[in-house]
């Protein structure tokens, strides 16, 4: 058995847990982090790629950003498609400045362990049997096997950065927790493709046949969603199939089209909305997908995740530097104000722009006159624009220890 202690314990090696981790380093704030993946595992999951302006800002300012400034592709804008006709709005120009940034969630991951092995802090990959103890004392332990050996890892605090199938959250006890979801009855079917992208900017598609998203991750690859059942069989989609329908729904008057290519990773992912709150019971604290899942349509996952682990290292720096604890206290609802209102765009980002089983012809002709207002009214535009490139964090960078 080893016995092991370290300040904050954080559980999960996505961008959460590692964000957080660097945060803490930057800080002098020691911590360890227990994954249950593999590093090759971890890094190959192919997931977001959508970066809003407030996480690059705070990616620059953590010293993490060096692959992210030669290779992410800035957008100043994107385009809604329906009726057969593509609609631009300009990002940058309705939030004076701003703009998302296209560049793999892989990419950010590899980056910042990358970050944390340069650090030579600890982070144990392929951990096995996690689990959390003594959450509600100040000694909370994380147990956990690595190789042959198991061990008790004592913390002053853990962060829960394991995402939604995680340990941390079920292990709070039955009660405490509020959870409030909503599943969709559709999800998508996503693809990677070496295809080089036939537009600069992503373009949201409503088509009778459904939901359609074409983006990309480099000028070689491009990657495309359709919406399809939840439960649907990959296997039901050959190749060509895939194409056809992709270039069914978002060809468009013009002659806009995507560029076919060979097709290198194809799923489907379910899509669901969900929040448990409080981020806290006692001393464990919740941050990223263990606490909140949106449905991918509003790119604002893994951008949550990077503004709860600001909010919650501000507050960790001040409780090592102070022994204040107030801050620490106001996490959960500093984050769940942010988390809502991401939660509400999500949700009406999904519902404007997919064919749900049960709508009428009502339904459908309320989301046409829904994206007909959109395009053409530069209010509307502007609540779309400042909601996609990130509504701004409660907390300062400076209150983290970065530089403004
Ligand atoms: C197909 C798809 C497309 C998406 N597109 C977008 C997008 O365009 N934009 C966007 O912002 N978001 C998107 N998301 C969401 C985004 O990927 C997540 O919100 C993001 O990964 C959350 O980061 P996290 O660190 O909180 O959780 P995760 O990335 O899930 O990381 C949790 C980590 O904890 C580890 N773990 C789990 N259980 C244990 C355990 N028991 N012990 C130790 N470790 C454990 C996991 O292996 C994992 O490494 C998408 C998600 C999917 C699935």
């Amino acid at each position: 058995m080893g016995s092991l202690r370290t300040q904050v314990g954080i559980i999960g090696a996505g961008p959460a847990g590692l964000m957080l981790g660097h945060l803490l380093h930057l800080n002098g704030i020691d911590s360890v982090i227990v994954e249950n993946r593999s590093r090759e595992y971890v890094i190959d999951r192919v997931r977001a790629g959508v970066l809003e302006q407030g996480t690059v800002d705070l990616l620059h300012a953590m010293g993490v950003a060096g692959n992210l400034q030669r290779e992410g592709l800035r957008h100043d804008g994107l385009y809604i498609s329906f009726q057969g006709q593509r609609h631009h709005i300009n990002l940058t120009e309705l939030t004076g400045g701003r703009a998302i940034t296209v560049y793999g969630q892989n990419e950010v991951v590899k980056d910042l362990i990358d970050a944390r092995v340069a650090t030579s802090r600890p982070l144990y990959f392929e951990a096995e049997h996690v689990s959390v103890g003594a959450l509600d004392s100040s000694s909370p332990v994380i147990r956990f096997r690595h190789g042959d050996v198991d061990h008790d890892l004592r913390c002053d605090v853990i962060a829960g950065c394991d995402g939604f199938h995680g340990v941390c959250r079920p292990s709070i006890p039955a009660g405490v927790l509020s959870m409030y979801e909503r599943t969709y009855p559709f999800g998508w079917l996503g693809i990677l493709a070496e295809a080089a992208p036939s537009s600069d900017e992503l373009v949201y598609t409503l088509h009778e046949r459904g939901f359609a998203l074409f983006s990309m991750r480099s000028p070689k690859i491009t990657r495309l969603y359709l919406q399809v059942p939840p439960d649907e069989p990959i296997e039901k989609w050959p190749d060509d199939a895939i194409w056809e329908e992709m270039r069914t729904r978002m060809t468009t008057r013009d002659g806009w089209t995507p560029t076919v290519g060979r097709i290198i990773q194809k799923g489907v992912t379910p899509m669901r909305s969900f929040v448990a709150a409080p981020m806290r019971y006692g001393r464990l604290f919740l941050a990223g997908d263990s606490a909140h899942i949106v449905p991918p349509t509003g790119a604002k996952g893994l951008n949550l995740a990077a503004s709860d682990v600001l909010v919650l290292a501000s507050a960790l720096k001040a409780f090592y530097e102070g022994g204040r604890t107030e801050r620490l206290d106001e996490y959960s609802d500093i984050c769940l104000r942010r988390v809502w209102k991401a939660q509400r765009f999500s949700w009406w980002m999904t519902s404007t722009l997919h064919r749900a089983p049960e709508e009428t012809a009502f339904d459908h002709q309320r989301q046409i006159a829904d994206l007909d207002y959109l395009t053409s009214s530069r209010a509307a535009m502007t609540s779309l624009a400042e909601q996609y490139v990130g509504l701004p964090a409660e907390v300062s960078f400076a209150s983290a220890g970065l530089p403004s």
